[in-house]
């Protein structure tokens, strides 16, 4: 059976998004993945950079919308994605985002873009808006043995 942990934040302002992504960056290992769901502002970018932070990368994460994924070298290598622009779950399966970032961490921002050819187990980060504006929920599910280390990491957050 697959091990499920999950924990939720809340963040008020980018800068707590941020930091909470490098915490969490903290804990990701190579051929980790990493799903971002959320709509569009939610903070998903603000949270990779945090991502970025913990990796050490050299150069600046912003949104690779238009390029689908930006490879950041780092601690080990951040793989960014963003699916936003692709319609079809073949267009996603053409992109093979698991081999190619197999050195690295694989961040994935609009994942139900392909969720059907993506790893069931994963690290999921589920970004809601709250009444207030600057405010963020942040739900982190660990699912699978893989990512028992990452689980029991968080558990000390629980
Ligand atoms: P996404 O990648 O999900 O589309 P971004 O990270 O690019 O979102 O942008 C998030 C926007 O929301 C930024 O303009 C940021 O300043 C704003 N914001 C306000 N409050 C927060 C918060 N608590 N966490 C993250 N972003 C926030
Ligand atoms: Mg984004």
């Amino acid at each position: 059976m697959t091990s499920e942990r999950q924990i939720i934040f809340k963040t008020k302002g980018v800068k707590q998004t941020r930091s909470l992504g490098k915490k969490l960056g903290k804990f990701f290992r190579k051929g980790y993945v990493v799903l971002l769901n959320g709509d569009l502002g939610a903070g998903k970018t603000a949270f990779t950079q945090g991502i970025g932070e913990a990796l050490k990368v050299e150069s600046q994460v912003n949104s690779p919308t238009f390029v689908l994924m930006t490879v950041h070298e780092g601690i080990i290598p951040l793989y960014h994605a963003d699916l936003y622009r692709l319609t079809s779950v073949t267009d996603v399966e053409d992109l093979d985002l698991v081999a190619q970032s197999s050195e690295g961490v694989l961040v994935v921002e609009w994942p139900e873009r392909g969720i059907e050819v993506l790893p069931v187990d994963h690290v999921s980060v589920d970004f809601e808006t709250l009444a207030i504006d600057d405010e963020r929920s942040i739900t982190v599910t660990v699912m699978g043995e893989k990512y028992g280390e990452m689980a029991n990491k968080l558990e000390e957050y629980g």
